[in-house]
């Protein structure tokens, strides 16, 4: 078939043509497929490191060809060359037998043969190839039609793919967040039957494609459909037992939240509250650092869901709600207080983005002002109290830390003298 415009206008990364012609002089025509395949089709450009590359050739004769060559799945017959810094992941045609557990093959063959590898995969639109030395594109299940459609439509028979691997019905929904595409009825309809699959998929495998999810402009109509197929109930229970409007606002406030993992999931989670929602993100084994954060930012998410009235008003408060939340999240807390604004009832809406446009220029005259906001930032550390006091290290010191931090955010204009006087009538009232 004729090479379509995007594809002929897509830049190669050097790294990777390199990769192609190698295998290819040394007999193994080899193809770029999947993820970079499709996105180059969008006109979406990727990183070098982001393209696949699928050959007849063996992992042992690629590792002959090139100088630096990593295992990285190498039962799965896939190695990494690393060229010019860059990872280039390249694949054994394989075809795939059963997969009893439903999460790994039982065993790979490998092929000579393009089809049987493009069979293999999950979606009509990662099943095709691209042979960017000849020009030539290989699309045997219709990938193509589909992306022009806009459908995720299953390779083959639907319900039989996601027997074999219980991931696919969430990476369908992945897929469907991030293009803005709907399911294929009959690959959507497919998912029920498939729940008991996807129950025995590695926690691991299930968060990645969630946090992927959730980061992607059209989440929500994905959990939608999560919803509706029973599948939210089986990734992430505590959200499927919320009341369907509870959960709807939750999208809504996602949709409109700062495209990052942690803001997309403290919007998502915010009904369950924070501790709750901090259980639900170490269930699903995601980073600690992750988890944590969202529940930091569920601390501090300023604004109910009633409107703006949580939102710090005078300066000393705006000053002590900074400390408070830690003034790195500002900037994640306002967009997120101005989502859920956003969602609000017309009526209500104005004024709450109002309050929180008011907020967002308070914290930058707070920030740009310099004033204390952790005891770090104060003109006394330690050192200087234990001076002050004429005392030596323990408890004591940070107590005194923080009582001036107090002070300081409620008066920022007090200097190291003022702070050294507080410090001592702090002292003598303690005894
Ligand atoms: P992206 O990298 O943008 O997330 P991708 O399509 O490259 O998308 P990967 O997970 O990197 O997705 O997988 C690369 C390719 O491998 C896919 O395009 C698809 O052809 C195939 N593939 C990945 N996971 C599966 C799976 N669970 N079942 C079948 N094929 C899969
Ligand atoms: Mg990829």
């Amino acid at each position: 078939m004729p090479l379509p415009a995007a594809l002929r206008r897509a830049k190669i990364p050097a790294a990777v043509r390199e990769v192609l012609v190698r295998l290819g002089s040394a007999g193994h025509r080899s193809w770029v497929v999947g993820g970079a395949v499709r996105d180059l089709l969008l006109r979406r450009p990727r990183e070098a490191n982001d393209f696949d590359v699928a050959t007849p050739a063996t992992p042992k004769e690629v590792g002959a060809l090139f100088r630096k060559v990593v295992p990285t799945g190498i039962d799965h017959g896939t190695v990494t060359v690393v060229l010019h810094g860059e990872g280039i992941e390249v694949t054994t045609f394989r075809g795939e037998g059963a997969y009893a557990d439903g999460r790994r093959p039982d065993s790979v063959t490998f092929h000579t043969d393009l089809e049987a590898d493009l069979a293999r995969r999950d979606f009509t639109m990662n099943a095709i190839a691209w042979d960017p030395l000849a020009g030539e594109l290989r699309d045997p299940f219709g990938g193509r039609d589909d992306m022009m459609a806009e459908i995720v439509r299953a390779v083959g028979d639907p319900s039989e793919r996601f027997g074999e691997d219980g991931l696919r019905p969430l990476r369908a929904l992945r897929f469907a967040a991030q293009l803005g595409y709907a399911l294929h009825p009959r690959t959507r309809a497919a998912i029920r039957g498939a729940l008991d699959v996807v129950r025995k998929v590695s926690v691991e495998r299930i968060a990645d494609e969630l946090s992927r999810l959730v980061v992607a402009p059209h989440a929500p109509e994905a959990l939608a459909i999560a919803r509706s197929t029973g599948l939210l109930e089986v990734v992430l229970s505590a959200m499927a037992a919320l009341p369907p409007a509870t959960l709807a606002h939750a999208a809504e406030v996602l949709r409109r939240a700062p495209p990052i993992a942690e803001a997309r999931f403290a919007a998502l989670l915010h009904p369950v509250g924070p501790e709750e929602a901090e259980r639900i993100l170490v269930g699903l084994r995601l980073p600690r650092r992750l988890c944590g954060e969202v529940a930091a930012l569920l601390r501090g998410h300023a604004c109910r869901r009633g409107g703006a009235a949580g939102l710090p008003g005078d300066p000393a408060a705006v000053r002590r709600w900074l400390s408070r939340v830690g003034p790195e999240r500002a900037p994640v807390l306002l967009g997120l207080a101005e989502a859920e604004a956003a969602t609000l009832p017309a009526a209500r809406r104005k004024p709450a983005l109002a309050e929180v446009r008011r907020l967002a220029s308070a914290v930058r005259d707070v920030l740009q002002g310099g004033s204390p906001l952790r005891t770090d930032d104060l003109p006394l550390d330690g050192r200087a109290v234990m001076r002050v006091l004429g005392a030596g290290p323990g408890p004591h010191v940070g107590e005194a830390l923080r009582h001036l931090l107090d002070r300081a955010l409620e008066d920022p204009s007090m200097d190291a003298a003022a702070l050294e006087r507080e410090l001592g009538a702090w002292w003598a009232r303690r005894g």
